[in-house]
């Protein structure tokens, strides 16, 4: 991994997310408060020395990243270690267009710094509360027709096996054990630092649009959703239509506002607005054609802001983008059943990558995301039917998220899964990452 001078990110995020997620009863909780974690003490490691006599030390255990899942990937019922405290960025490399970063750092604290050097990453999720490490180990995405998952930017990893030895990973050099690590679901060992791939910064705009027929969505998918570098559609399945259409559109040199009054039926905001329109907006990124960098663009929700914890349950699948209309109008047949749980749906598409335990591995997708009230009784009644109504386009659920498959039809969704378990048995032969989340997922 490169070797340029360390850098300092604010170590203040860092530890914010230290001190916050007890849950009411002051057990260690997730973000979102739904789940208790096994155990309650959590270990700081400070370096790879650290990690590395951790790992020696303790037969049974799991890296915890910055606890947005909202199930059990993340738990172990024996040891937990953050990496929250090693938050530095190694090394950045404008030649090569690299940047290495100690696996505790958020892309909150990355992006900034990123901008300030004149670079920027291809693409960011909802929120940028989430560190890079844990958002890479579970395939967590944007929107973009032509925008892979996060970890598809990863050209590099250092992870410290179950034997305690640091193994080093890059795309270049390792291509087949590579692309099985990248989205490892915490199976592989302890994740210590992360290369990306960078590009020139940018700047984007970003327009909504609200009330887009569903007609129109039906009969113009491919061009609604290609009408920006990154397009989320955001619904409540009532009233036949789509509530907003969120267009982020990179600014080209010499452009300027870009935006038609209507697009296909739905009209343009003349504010900015919450994907729950009824919501202030005060959090959310601007809109309405402002010009800013890509950072406070790509996500919906603003850096500066840090969400203590959401009173919410989330669920998504991820099937075949030839398949979109057909997988939104089954959802769509749903909504009775869906809508009084429901916070809101966000559409997107994510393109294809090589990562085998990606849920975009092999096939440009359409994400199908769902908000919940929290009110997991109901949610799991919902969730089956919904996977039923997505069985016939395979839909993969993102492993981060709520999901109730059994694990045989989960698993055949992976064409990869035994040259990945192969991966896991020969870097952790004794089974220290292993959990309960991966032994009903992936051993189940
Ligand atoms: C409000 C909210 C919005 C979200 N928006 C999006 C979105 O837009 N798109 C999307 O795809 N997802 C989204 N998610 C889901 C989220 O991005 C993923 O769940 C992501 O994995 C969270 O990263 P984390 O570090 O918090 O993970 P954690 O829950 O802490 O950990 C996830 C997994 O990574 C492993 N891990 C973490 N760090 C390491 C390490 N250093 N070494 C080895 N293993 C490690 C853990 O053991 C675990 O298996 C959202 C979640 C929330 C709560």
């Amino acid at each position: 991994m490169g070797s340029a001078a360390a850098s300092r990110l604010s170590a203040e995020a860092a530890r914010a997310e230290e001190t916050r997620g007890a849950a009411p009863g002051g057990r260690l909780a997730n973000w979102a408060g739904n789940y208790e974690y096994g155990v309650d003490r959590v270990h700081h490691a400070r370096s790879l020395e650290e990690v590395r006599e951790f790992v020696q030390a303790h037969g049974r255990m799991k890296v915890l990243g910055t606890r947005h899942c909202f199930n059990g990937i993340a738990d172990s019922d024996h040891n937990l270690l953050s990496l929250t405290r090693m938050a530095d960025v190694v090394a950045l490399d404008p030649k090569a267009r690299t940047v290495t970063l100690e696996a505790g750092v958020s892309y909150g604290q990355l992006c900034p710094y990123l901008h300030e050097k004149g670079f920027a990453l291809h693409n960011l999720a909802s929120l940028p509360h989430i560190s890079v490490a844990g958002a890479c180990a579970t395939a967590t995405h944007g929107s973009g027709v032509g925008n892979p998952n996060l970890a598809s930017s990863v050209s590099g990893l250092e992870i410290v096996t179950a034997a305690g030895e640091v193994l080093q990973l890059s795309r270049e050099k390792d291509g087949r054990q590579f692309r099985g690590a990248v989205v490892h679901l915490g199976a592989l060992g302890v994740v210590t630092k992360v290369s990306l791939d960078i590009e020139p910064t940018y700047d984007m705009r970003q327009y909504v649009y609200l009330d887009l027929p569903m007609p129109e969505l039906r009969d113009h998918f491919e061009d609604v959703v290609s009408a920006g570098y990154s397009v989320s559609l955001f619904t409540d399945w009532q009233k036949e239509r789509v509530n907003e259409v969120w267009i982020k559109r990179r600014v080209e040199p010499g452009t300027s506002r870009d935006a038609e009054a209507d697009f296909f039926g739905a009209r343009l905001a003349d504010r900015n607005v919450h994907p729950i329109v009824e919501l202030s907006a005060e959090h959310c990124t601007e809109q309405m054609g402002v010009t800013g960098p890509w950072y406070e663009r790509l996500p919906h929700f603003r850096m500066g802001f840090t969400p203590s914890s959401g009173k919410e349950l989330q669920s998504e699948y991820f099937v075949h983008r030839r398949d979109a209309v057909e997988a939104i109008l089954a959802i769509e047949r749903l909504r009775d059943h869906v809508s009084p749980h429901l916070m809101i749906s966000e559409l997107r598409t994510v393109a294809a990558d090589e990562l085998w335990m990606s849920t975009c591995y092999g096939r440009d997708s359409l994400a199908i995301h769902f908000t919940w009230e929290q009110d997991w009784p109901s949610v799991r009644k919902l969730l089956p039917m919904i996977e039923k109504e997505l069985s016939p386009f395979g839909g993969r659920p993102h492993w981060g998220k709520l999901f109730t498959m059994a694990p045989a039809a989960l698993q055949s969704r992976y064409e990869r899964r035994d040259d990945f378990k192969q991966l896991a048995r020969q870097l952790d032969p004794e089974g220290t990452f292993r959990n309960r989340f991966l032994d009903s997922t992936l051993y189940g």
